[in-house]
């Protein structure tokens, strides 16, 4: 038996969507309305009912895990997936590039994505690492990704992940300082790292060679850098360790792959995966069907639907998912041993247009396979999903992908 877990991250809309049509009702999906009609629908409240997910949390409990009991933070995700080699004590973050202007002392933030930068960014990060910081036993790493997005990593004696952050999530105004969110020495000396680093990005980054050839072509400079959900190592038990199959993880966002991996999952890097609305799809689609090869299940992630519903952009998160159905699933299906494979589609949040952020709302939820009791809803959407056979449950929809594979542990004799 084979298993996929495939998501599409903040699938779910509300009515004030399109004209009293979510973004999925409105689109046509027949490949996975298809699979509705074989398989069972279910509500998923990702993490529970009434709570307002983040996207690192959400994916958590739909693997199997309790994010309240071993989420630290976001910044460990982001420099797993970037491949960084995290180890216990160090202090991660999300970082990126940004652009602020000197003025009477202090750095106004202009762009905090640094006009979204294409390319340089692995120099300006070379830039970075060779900072020296004077906190003695300290040392860092900054490493790019995607655009103006970055992971920085933390390693030394008695550091903490209790500090705040630098960005003030506005332009317009000056970068804040880092400061300690717990009394005692650990969270004083980290915030006093990261404000040191980050005065020194600005040196070393404002007369960067890429940054004069920005300004030559009338681009925001990427002179600064802004950091913010710091996290120490969780522990995290492999899925491999409580049921015994190997997975891997296709996604283009390093958020999504560092939890994966953080999980125990293998990563596969797929050219064309961007984590963006122009993501190559067939790729994907492609890149599952070859790990199914060698992998007992593996697990999708699909970035662009939720980043139409952060910029509100009602036809582009409709024809997304559109894309979705016609792009990946239609090719996926057409080549996998549908007798032999159990398959979950899903969100892991609502991410409404008119609110443009995610909200607390049940997400469909769809199984199929042989194993799974079909139920009557012929079509897979917000609506119909409450009249399915599965009902309304709570995150860890891998581990039923896995038990509709006989691979469970059993709970008790
Ligand atoms: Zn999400
Ligand atoms: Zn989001």
């Amino acid at each position: 038996m084979k298993g996929i877990l495939v998501i599409a991250d903040g699938l779910g809309g509300r009515p004030t969507d399109t004209n009293g049509k979510t973004c999925l009702e409105a689109a046509k999906t027949p490949v996975i309305d298809g699979l509705a009609r074989r398989g069972a629908v279910g509500l998923l409240d990702p993490i529970g009912p009434g709570i307002r997910p983040g996207s690192d949390t959400a994916h958590l409990s739909i693997l199997g895990y309790d994010p309240y009991e071993i989420y630290t933070g976001r910044g460990v995700f982001e420099c797993l997936g970037v491949d960084m080699d995290v180890q216990v004590g160090d202090i991660c973050f999300r970082a990126n590039f940004a652009t602020v202007e000197k003025k009477d002392g202090d750095l106004i933030v202009v762009d905090r994505r640094a006009g979204r930068i294409e390319s340089g960014q692995r120099d300006l990060a070379d830039a970075l690492n060779a900072i020296s910081v004077d906190v003695p036993g300290v040392s860092f790493e900054f490493r790019a990704s995607t655009q103006h997005r970055g992971a920085l990593l933390l390693r030394g004696e008695r550091l903490s992940r209790h500090v705040g952050e630098n960005d003030p999530h506005a332009t317009g105004t000056p970068a804040r300082p880092f400061e300690a969110l717990e009394p005692g020495e650990a969270a004083e000396r980290t915030a006093a790292v990261l404000n040191e680093l980050t005065e020194k990005s600005f040196d070393a980054l404002a007369d960067h060679p890429v940054n004069v050839a920005r300004a030559d072509a009338g681009e925001l400079p990427a002179n600064y850098v802004l950091a913010r959900g710091a996290a120490d190592c969780p522990h995290i038990p492999s899925i491999e360790s409580m049921y015994g199959v190997r997975g891997a993880v296709i996604a283009g966002g390093a958020l999504y792959r560092g939890v994966a991996l953080a999980c125990g999952m293998t990563p596969i890097d797929v050219p064309g995966a961007t984590g963006g609305l122009d993501t190559d799809l067939r790729a994907k689609a492609d890149a599952a069907i070859r790990a199914l090869g060698e992998y007992d299940y593996v697990f999708v992630h699909i970035k662009g639907t939720d980043n139409a519903g952060h910029d509100q952009d009602a036809e582009a998160k409709r024809g997304f998912i559109e894309r979705i159905d016609a792009e990946f699933f239609a090719p996926l299906l057409e080549r996998i041993d549908a007798a032999q494979t159990h398959m979950a589609f899903t969100g892991d949040h609502t991410t409404p247009i008119d609110f443009g952020d995610h909200t607390h709302e049940p997400v469909p939820v769809l199984f199929a396979g042989p194993n799974v009791v079909p139920d009557r809803v012929e079509t897979f959407d917000e609506r119909e999903a409450g009249r399915g056979g599965l009902g309304r449950f709570s995150g860890r929809v891998l581990p039923m992908v896995l038990g509709y594979n006989n691979w469970s542990p059993k709970f008790g004799s």
